[in-house]
């Protein structure tokens, strides 16, 4: 579609007679408008419904530069050689018409007329100015890159490797035991990423206060409330801290890059309808989408030996972009703008390469198993060339060796894209979609696009071989999984928990009536010091009510506070974990508390402690 503008003082039209046998039938009249922008529009044979979307974002801009509050959409055919088929180039106008018109006021000029027109542009910088606007679709096949042409040649052979070290066709394993695996080799073997349902934690991150979308924002771009925020901060803190203890240095880079930096472009190309784009004056930018540029762009600055590798860099990018696909958003699962905990490792040989992505394996494991989720939560997939297994198959086998669970293997007849080997850890949710947590890859080739170099033991320069590795995962998927991992906990007739250091409160208080306020507020004083959160329901509620409201929260530890509690000392304290009631005294279950979240990251909770302070927060 071709679009030219021009900020005008006035338009005059009118209809003179048929120019085509398609024509509007319309009344004959002339029709003036005054201060407005004047849109001359041509769609072309390539244009697909949709593309009044993109339009009305083109059109919307120049207005809001210009100040426009008035539309005139004027067909105008001249504008291309290759014009759309009448009928569907007036289907595509109506569409931008009413697209419009939900934000200015719009008037269409007649389709398929002679008309006579008048028009006074305003003549400043910005009064006229012209664009094309291609469709989604099209643009994409008209830039697919050689590196997805490649995939699409590649031929993928699945396995299944054994901790025995035995290679054996997927199709002609057995799998009974393992009925994840086998979840998630139907799932990569269909390649599907679209959603029929919507998936259980989307429920509960609702009703728990932890996030939602945010409509006035993109898709996929979500708010997090007082709770969801102290959940993910704690989450993001123990990865990075995880990571600078596996001896990382924490770094920051920049959101943005410029569109036309030449190590970005084909980094940038791969995925080229999913970026999200940035205008500011002449410049285009584009948001990232992981922090390997920022990071590469600074290792091909840094001044690196033998010596000083492995070298590893991390950050906690928040946030990176990826513009998926709107059928394939799915609550925290997969997002336009996630926070993802990205460390680069550079190696000085293939070798060291090796070692570093068999550490970072147990890295992973560990992290993940730290955040609350085990070996059983998750399947791990290994990727990498028919000519990676025939040079380094004992490596592979050693792996899964420690591993301990049988493992799916991809094999690939070529390395179609910078890495080889790769491997991720996925969470099989309650719906049976696979979703990649932690992942590493060896890549060969973007040290020497970015300039990477280092000053090997001869004192020649070389290009190191770079690890990308995310410990975790997206930090909002960690957060789906272990919601998604709660709820498949209560189809089982358990209590649905997240673990406790990430509760966003350990210990509810509830007073029987007001006149224990007081003692809970004593007590309540007596656990924040010890490092716990705590809160106190101080409405006017009814015990049992009380209760009921905690258990919907989640909230690990109940207490409630009347004369026998005030008398004896000893609380009576409803464990939802193990859906007991239990009499303790306050520093026995501050000590059960502390014994369990010790070596883990902690925070205030950053809420009103009193219940009847606190603002209600909804989607
Ligand atoms: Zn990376």
């Amino acid at each position: 579609m071709r679009i030219l503008c021009i900020h005008s003082d006035y338009i005059e039209i009118e209809p003179k007679e048929k120019a085509i046998a398609q024509a509007e039938e319309i009344e004959k009249v002339k029709k003036r408008i005054e201060d407005c922008l004047v849109v001359f529009t041509a769609v072309e044979q390539e244009d697909e419904r949709g593309i009044e979307k993109r339009a009305f974002e083109e059109i919307k801009k120049v207005a809001e530069q210009i100040k426009a509050e008035k539309i005139v959409l004027y067909p105008f055919v001249h504008l291309t050689s290759n014009p759309a088929q009448p009928k569907k180039a007036l289907e595509i106008l109506k569409a931008l018409e009413k697209e419009l018109a939900k934000s200015f006021f719009t008037y269409r000029a007649p389709f398929g007329w002679y008309k006579a027109f008048e028009i006074r542009c305003k003549g400043h910088a910005l009064a006229e100015l012209s664009r094309e606007v291609k469709s989604v679709k099209e643009e994409k096949i008209e830039e697919v890159p050689e590196a997805l042409k490649e995939e699409e040649r590649v031929k993928s052979f699945w396995y299944i490797l054994t901790p025995e070290g035995e290679l054996i066709e997927a199709s002609k394993f057995d799998f009974s035991g393992h009925e994840n695996l086998e979840k998630f080799f139907r799932y990569e073997h269909a390649k599907s990423r679209t959603l029929d349902k919507a998936p259980p934690h989307v429920k509960l991150m609702k009703e728990l206060a932890i996030a939602g979308n945010e409509e006035g924002s993109d898709l996929g771009n979500m708010k997090y409330f007082p709770k969801g925020r102290l959940i993910k901060s704690l989450l993001e803190e123990l990865v990075t801290r995880e990571a600078i203890k596996f001896g990382a240095s924490e770094v920051e880079t920049p959101v943005m890059y410029s569109a036309e930096h030449a190590a970005l472009e084909s980094y940038l190309n791969r995925f080229p309808a999913r970026q999200y784009f940035v205008e500011s004056g002449d410049k285009r930018f584009f948001l990232r989408f992981a922090a390997c540029f920022g990071q590469f762009l600074m290792a091909s600055k840094a001044v690196i030996s033998y010596k000083h590798l492995p070298l590893r860099l991390y950050e906690l990018t928040r946030y990176s972009f990826r513009r998926e696909k709107s059928g394939e958003l799915a609550g925290l699962r997969r997002l336009r703008a996630f926070t993802m905990p990205d460390m680069h490792t550079f190696c000085k040989d293939f070798e060291q390469a090796k070692e570093e992505f068999a550490k970072q394996f147990k890295l992973c494991m560990h992290v993940l198993e730290k955040i609350g989720l085990s070996k059983d939560d998750y399947e791990c997939a290994i990727r990498f060339t028919k000519e990676f297994w025939e040079n380094h198959s004992d490596f592979v086998k050693k792996i899964v060796r420690e591993f301990g669970k049988p493992v799916l293997i991809e094999m690939w007849s070529f390395r179609y894209a910078y890495f080889d080997p790769k491997f991720e850890f996925n969470f099989i949710d309650a719906l049976d979609k696979a979703s990649a947590l932690s992942t590493v890859q060896i890549d060969h080739e973007n040290a020497k696009r970015f300039g990477i170099t280092f000053v090997d033991e001869q004192g020649k320069e070389k290009h190191p071989y770079i690890l990308h590795c995310s410990p975790s995962g997206a930090i909002e998927r960690c957060i789906y999984a272990l919601l998604e991992k709660a709820w498949m906990q209560k189809e089982k007739g358990k209590a649905p928990c997240l673990p406790l250091w990430l509760c966003p409160v350990h210990v509810r208080l509830c007073p029987v009536n007001d006149s224990f306020l007081e003692d809970c507020e004593r007590l309540a004083r007596f656990f924040e010091e010890q490092g716990i959160r705590v809160d106190i329901d101080d409405r006017n509620e009814s015990v049992e009510r009380k209760i009921r409201d905690a258990e919907h929260e989640w909230i690990p530890y109940i207490v409630v506070f009347g004369e026998r509690e005030r008398k004896t000392g000893k609380l009576s304290v409803r464990v939802r974990k193990e859906r007991s009631i239990s009499q303790m005294s306050k520093e026995e279950l501050a000590e059960d508390i502390k014994k369990q979240i010790a070596k883990y990251p902690f925070r205030q909770l950053s809420l009103p402690k009193k219940l009847t302070q606190r603002a209600v927060f909804t989607h």
